[in-house]
């Protein structure tokens, strides 16, 4: 690289910038793109984050709340070992899920995947009624109900399940004290969750829009069911 373009970069660009091109990825994206659906699928970094998560800590469960396109359905996947695990995607629009499952086939994650339609909320009420479990979640669905997801994931982990969740800096209106909407509300408040409740080890990191881990403490999660 021409070091002169080092000046200009964001950190995120520069580690971005040392990483061949994904080009499963870029495919998704360009799908997204086509069905005029929104360009806001994971930064790249955290999905190769999310990769590397699911693959340290050996989870075989996975379970995402927004799927859009599939782009963080495919991180996620590549972790699980050779054709073994599950990724079970939630999403609103049937649209979106549609293509989320068409791009999770095509990277090779079609016999292990399921993508749920429907809001994220109903759907996790009835995987707690089926009694279902999982090793890991990505949270990133509507922001206004990330305190009511974690509240599900904390509930459906199975123990030391690792919790991801995108977008805890909202562009910086996590920040802004002139921004009260629900979602900016909520946001504060799950972040505030993530760093004190008692039955989460957590960490929070302030790259691209901000993203929170937890891991779910062994017994964490008794007497909540
Ligand atoms: N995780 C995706 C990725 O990185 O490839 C991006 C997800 S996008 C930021 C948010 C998604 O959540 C959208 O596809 C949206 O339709 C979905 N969504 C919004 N509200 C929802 C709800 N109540 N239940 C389920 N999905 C919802």
């Amino acid at each position: 690289m021409n070091e002169e373009a080092l000046s200009g970069m964001t950190p995120e660009a520069y580690f971005d910038s040392l990483y061949e091109q994904d080009a499963e990825l870029a495919k998704i994206e360009r799908t997204i793109r086509d069905h005029d659906m929104p360009e806001i699928s994971v930064e790249p970094g955290y999905g190769r984050l999310l990769t590397l998560l699911v693959g340290a800590t050996g989870a075989r469960s996975l379970l995402e709340i927004g799927a859009l396109g599939g782009y963080s359905g495919v991180c996620l996947a590549r972790g699980l070992p050779e054709g073994e695990g599950r990724l079970t995607s939630l999403e609103l629009k049937p649209d979106f899920a549609k293509l989320a499952s068409a791009n999770l086939a095509a990277a090779g994650f079609g016999d292990r995947s399921e993508t749920i339609v429907g809001a994220a909320a109903d759907s996790l009420a009835k995987l707690e009624a089926e009694g279902r479990r999982f090793d890991f979640f990505f949270i990133d669905a509507d922001k206004e109900n990330y305190p009511v997801y974690l509240e599900y994931a904390i509930r459906l982990a199975n123990p030391r399940a690792v919790i991801a969740a995108d977008n805890t800096l909202l562009r910086g209106r996590t920040l802004n004290p002139s921004k009260q909407g629900p979602a900016v509300v909520a946001i504060r408040e799950f972040n505030r969750i993530i760093a004190t409740d008692p039955r989460l080890t957590s960490a929070h990191l302030p790259s691209y829009d901000g993203l929170a881990l937890a891991m779910v403490k062994e017994g964490g999660f008794l007497g909540q069911r």
